[in-house]
């Protein structure tokens, strides 16, 4: 095949995927459709450099997008996501990374005084924000804890393709306090920053995107509590104890969990100051709180002891 007919197949296929894709409610569906046209066509660069396609092309391209016809994410058919300077590996049934949570990076970078030498990603999920940190910020070393036992594998090769040797991952639940898996956390103490996308969906909040819906799990969307935050908390709460002063916890929450996510902090303690920072569209989405030198507030260190 010549490449000009190379270039007419490819021409045709796009706007054909594009339509189908939009039909069945794609939000983004030219943008979906190049990048399944650039999988069934095994490239990696720009479509138009391509002058021939492999003899599969087609039935390839038809079992890619039925799947994305049925809403499946593209990230999952690709088997990668891009994130900050990486591309991640995910995998079905471990939380997606999405891009508003790059700018924790951006944050943590911004808010934190002195070395970054230890970092703890608090749920971790696919180990996304502690990946970013191990390529970004040379010399750290992470530490991720994640309850999801594939989840924590995933995290696993992550960091390690990210930083060589640099991070580990705990399975534990940090809600359970006697759990003997924490250990390693509570001697990582005291740690320079604390990264953390946990769920934080409060329950009546559910969300409308079948990418979403069907395919992130649950207990990585949901916080917990009446007001989804639950797990926050006790995000919150380690971070009162595991940080240094001076450390810093960079923390994602719903647009609407702002004010709940600075008192939440107040009342467990130790931090100042307290802020909110908005994400590129300006609604608030990070707590970013630096841990003072004074103490936690009488009783809440029962939270994680
Ligand atoms: N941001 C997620 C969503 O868009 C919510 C849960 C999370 O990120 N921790 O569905």
């Amino acid at each position: 095949m010549s490449a000009a007919d190379t270039r007419t197949r490819l021409r045709t296929a796009l706007s054909e995927t594009t339509q189908r894709l939009g039909r069945a409610g794609v939000p983004s569906p030219s943008v979906d459709a190049r990048a399944l046209l650039g999988a069934a066509a095994r490239c990696e660069g720009p479509l138009v450099m391509l002058d021939d396609l492999p003899d599969d092309f087609s039935a390839e391209l038809e079992r890619l997008t039925a799947r994305r016809e049925l809403r499946e994410p593209l990230q999952l058919i690709l088997g990668r996501a891009p994130f900050r300077r990486l591309m991640l590996a995910v995998r079905p049934g471990v939380f997606i990374p999405r891009p508003e949570t790059e700018l924790a990076i951006d944050l943590l970078r911004e808010h934190s005084e002195g070395p970054l030498a230890t970092v703890l990603d608090l749920c971790a999920g696919s180990g996304a924000l502690g990946a970013a940190v191990l390529d970004e910020i040379p010399g750290s070393r992470v530490l991720a804890v994640e309850i999801d036992a594939a989840a924590a594998a995933l995290a696993r090769e992550n960091l390690e393709s990210a930083g060589p040797g640099r991070g580990r991952v705990l399975q534990a639940d940090l809600g359970d306090s006697t759990s003997s898996s924490l250990a390693e956390l509570i001697a990582a103490a005291p740690v320079d920053a604390i990264v953390s996308n946990p769920p934080y969906i409060p329950p009546e909040a559910v969300p409308r995107d079948a990418e979403v819906l069907e395919h992130d799990p649950h207990r990585a969307l949901f916080g917990g509590g009446s007001d989804g935050l639950e797990v926050p908390r006790a995000v919150i709460s380690w971070a009162s104890r595991l940080l240094r002063p001076g450390g810093v916890l960079i923390m994602e929450h719903a647009d609407v969990q702002g004010p709940a996510a600075r008192d939440a902090a107040a009342q467990i303690g130790g931090f100042d100051p307290l802020s909110t920072a908005p994400d590129l569209t300006g609604r608030d989405r990070f707590l970013i709180a630096r841990r003072g030198d004074g103490d936690l507030n009488p009783g809440s260190e029962r939270l994680t002891q």
